[in-house]
């Protein structure tokens, strides 16, 4: 059944992310109807990716059904499918399947993966963009351990367990962390084929510390860490090529390994219908501090695509969670008044990263925080994050086990297969 809008505007969301979210939750519905368009049927929580790739939590845990999330919206309506384009005259959007008209239209799509020019990498690497890639790297992570396990070949069996993670970002140093998890607790109680001092966990990162967008305090503390959890960094190299199952360093040393992971940079993803002055550096879109599409008062642009620069971020805000929700709880305030006058001030609440159980670090304003407690404060942090009270108590008691018991249980490889095929069904041909 599709929305009455006796006489109100129409607001279609390119994005059920952070910020798509967070305007269907804000808008007034006495004002408004809304049609929310996402290419998955799902919300989901990317800064858990990397534990679903670690198998330390499963994909249900951290998603959502956006259905489920607007049952009791009447002002909602959910389409599931691919914005293809936007007619800015027309004012409509149309995916795969449907043209929708609004009254106005918010760009929450979020970022793809960006290779820097190397777009031979994307079929090469591991990426943690979603939860398709993060149970991709999960099912590699498995697979790894189990030809490994079997493997005669001593020089051979350790090129089965060579992994390489490409940027030392929040990402990169939790994911390396997660599987030096794995290397050091799990690997010598359950894989008894494999010698832990086999597998081998390189971080390549381009800068001079880990964890670059923190405190030094915070990078140094992180380095350590992971060093405890036997993974090893290369700092001021980057990545020139991949090619061979060799990395070409741009030092000049080349690595041998067969899982590249990939997490070195985000880019938008163009849509199709506006002109190319609106896009900014990245993809993104340029916005002014009301969250304008440059050139359009009836298009917003939010979160990760948007593009802004103030004095204190010269190079646009950062493409964080915390900046999604409040520039759509900003943007949510001046549409329900009629009135652009409120404009957007990010209120930085401070950024974490997690490397294994137990340690963490947390800057947090004047409060930096390292080891157990900023753990603690990272574990709170992101289950109240989490979408659903089902869901929040499911990664607690996963959490829970594996900090009780040193392991996860959710070491299950499970491989995708074909589907018959639909010739009328489109998504089939995706
Ligand atoms: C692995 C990882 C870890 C992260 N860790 C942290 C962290 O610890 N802290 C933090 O603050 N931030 C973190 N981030 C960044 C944070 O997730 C983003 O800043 C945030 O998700 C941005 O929200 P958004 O709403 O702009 O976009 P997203 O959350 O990316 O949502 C975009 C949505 O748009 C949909 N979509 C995209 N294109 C189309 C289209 N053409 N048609 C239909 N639907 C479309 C997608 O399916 C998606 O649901 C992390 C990101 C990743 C990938």
């Amino acid at each position: 059944m599709g929305v009455e809008n006796n006489g109100k505007k129409h607001v279609v969301i390119i994005g059920g992310g952070f910020a798509g979210i967070n305007v269907i939750k804000k808008l007034d519905k006495k004002k408004f109807t809304i049609t929310l368009i996402d290419r998955h049927n799902f919300h989901s929580f990317p800064p858990l990716f990397y534990q679903i790739a670690s198998s330390g939590l499963d994909t249900g845990s951290i998603s959502f059904p956006f259905r489920r999330e607007i049952r009791h919206m009447r002002h909602v309506r959910f389409h599931m499918g691919e914005v293809k384009k936007v007619d800015t005259t027309a004012k409509t959007v149309t995916t795969q399947f449907e043209t929708i008209s609004y009254d106005y239209l918010v760009i929450a799509a979020g970022t793809t993966n960006n290779f820097f020019g190397m777009d031979e990498l994307r079929d090469k690497v591991y990426t943690l963009k979603s939860v398709a890639e993060a149970i991709r790297l999960r099912n590699e992570i498995l697979d790894r351990l189990e030809r490994a396990s079997i493997e005669k070949n001593p020089e051979r069996k350790k090129q089965l367990l060579s992994f390489v993670v490409i940027g030392a970002g929040p990402t990169g140093v939790e994911v390396a962390g997660a599987i030096g998890e794995m290397k050091r607790y799990i690997i010598p109680r359950e894989y008894p084929e494999i010698d832990k001092n086999d597998l081998k966990i390189l971080i390549v990162e381009g800068a001079d510390r880990v964890l670059r967008t923190m405190s030094e305090d915070a990078s140094r503390h992180a380095r350590e860490y992971l060093g405890h959890l036997m993974v090893d960094v290369k700092l001021n190299t980057s990545m020139l090529g991949y090619d061979n199952n060799m990395v070409k360093l741009a030092n000049g040393e080349e690595v041998y390994c067969e899982t590249l992971i990939w997490t070195a940079g985000i880019v938008g993803e163009p849509i199709s219908g506006f002109e190319d002055s609106v896009y900014a550096k990245g993809g993104r879109f340029k916005v002014d501090s009301c969250n304008r599409v440059y050139g359009h008062d009836d298009i917003f642009a939010l979160g990760d695509i948007a593009y802004l620069e103030s004095p204190k971020y010269p190079r646009g805000y950062p493409q964080l969670a915390q900046v999604a929700i409040q520039q759509a709880r900003c943007l949510c305030e001046n549409l329900n008044k009629g009135e652009f006058n409120k404009t957007f001030e990010y209120n930085d609440k401070g950024s974490m990263a997690t490397v294994g159980r137990n340690r963490a670090v947390a800057d947090l304003h004047k409060l930096h925080m390292y080891g157990r407690p900023a753990w603690v404060t990272w574990m709170f942090i992101h289950l109240i994050s989490i979408l659903g009270m089902r869901n929040k108590l499911t990664v607690l008691i996963n959490w829970i086990w594996a900090y009780c018991t040193y392991s996860t249980s959710l070491r299950l490889l499970v491989r995708p297969t074909k589907y018959p095929y639909r010739h009328h069904w489109d998504l089939a041909k995706e």
